[in-house]
């Protein structure tokens, strides 16, 4: 080829480089497959989300790993569900059911804090849920918009009773019996309210505990509540829950705490299983 045809050769190919832009460049390699998460094992992004709690010498990552693998039913959306909702999903909880059949009034929001002023007349199973997926967004929370039954216990590990009428209480506490659920009572009324945990067979239910409801008792409507003192026994509620999941010592077993926020009485009462409970003699 003379040196004339080799220069205009060149020279169409510069004008085609200019036309078509630079080379294309090589293919990125590919980044290796991210490893298999070890399911016995926390992420990077679950160490930093729970630090707080790991670096408690009261807890490990076998107790955040026995969290996360659980599911937990809380009954009742209300005062006391509030809190124990917000720490078991904040703290980590695999799956927290929540089930209210009432939707939210006004009258709620003073001590109700999972529901805001423009949730009034949207469930409240729904509008804790969606504060809850806010709060933890791994966490998987299934709202249940209808009053308690049975059914609902299938996969949950454990129960909080969070209900505010003892004909409730007395229903889950059987049903929880029934399936050997671990149960954390707890109720609240004025500034005062109690606690307690179980585990059906090996220590006294509630039913044990408190075989007949009071001839009287006055509804939260009627006698009131003051916010924070359900915030107490809420949170109360969510320590023990947390206990019993992860295995801690020193859960409220064969005893319920009564709580008085006019004086500060923290009272431990020791109570034991009854032979003739209908709900547990029989386990
Ligand atoms: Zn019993």
């Amino acid at each position: 080829m003379s040196d004339d045809r080799r220069a205009f050769f060149r020279g169409l190919m510069r004008s085609a480089a200019e036309m078509t832009g630079p080379p294309p460049a090589p293919p990125e390699q590919e980044a290796p497959p991210a490893p298999p998460e070890d399911p016995d094992a926390l992420t990077a992004a679950e160490v930093d989300r729970y630090s707080r709690q790991l670096v408690l010498p009261e807890w490990s990552e076998r107790a955040q790993l026995a969290v996360r693998d659980a599911g937990v039913l809380v009954v009742g959306a209300g005062a006391l569900g509030s809190p124990v909702a917000t720490y078991l999903t904040g703290a980590g909880v695999g799956r927290v059911g929540v089930v209210d059949s009432d939707e939210v009034e006004v009258s709620n929001l003073p001590r109700q804090w999972l529901h805001f002023t423009p949730d009034v007349g949207v469930a409240k199973a729904e509008s804790a849920a969606a504060k809850l997926r806010f709060l933890n967004p791994e966490a998987l929370v299934e709202p249940y918009y209808a009053r308690f039954n049975p059914a609902m216990l299938e996969g949950a590990d454990l129960v909080v009773d969070c209900s505010d009428t003892f004909e409730t209480r007395y229903e889950v506490n059987a049903a929880c019996c029934a399936a050997r659920i671990p149960l954390v009572e707890g109720g609240v009324l004025g500034l005062s309210g109690l606690v307690m945990a179980i585990r059906p067979g090996e220590t006294a239910c509630y039913r044990c505990a408190f075989p007949e409801p009071p001839p009287s008792a006055p509804s939260c409507a009627e006698a009131g509540v003051l916010g924070p003192a359900a915030g107490v026994i809420g949170s109360l509620q969510a320590a023990e829950a947390l206990k019993l999941l992860a295995g801690l010592d020193g859960a409220l077993l064969d005893a319920f705490l009564q709580v008085d926020l006019h004086d500060h009485t923290f009272l431990r009462v020791t109570t034991s299983r009854r032979a003739d409970c209908p709900d547990c003699a029989n386990l």
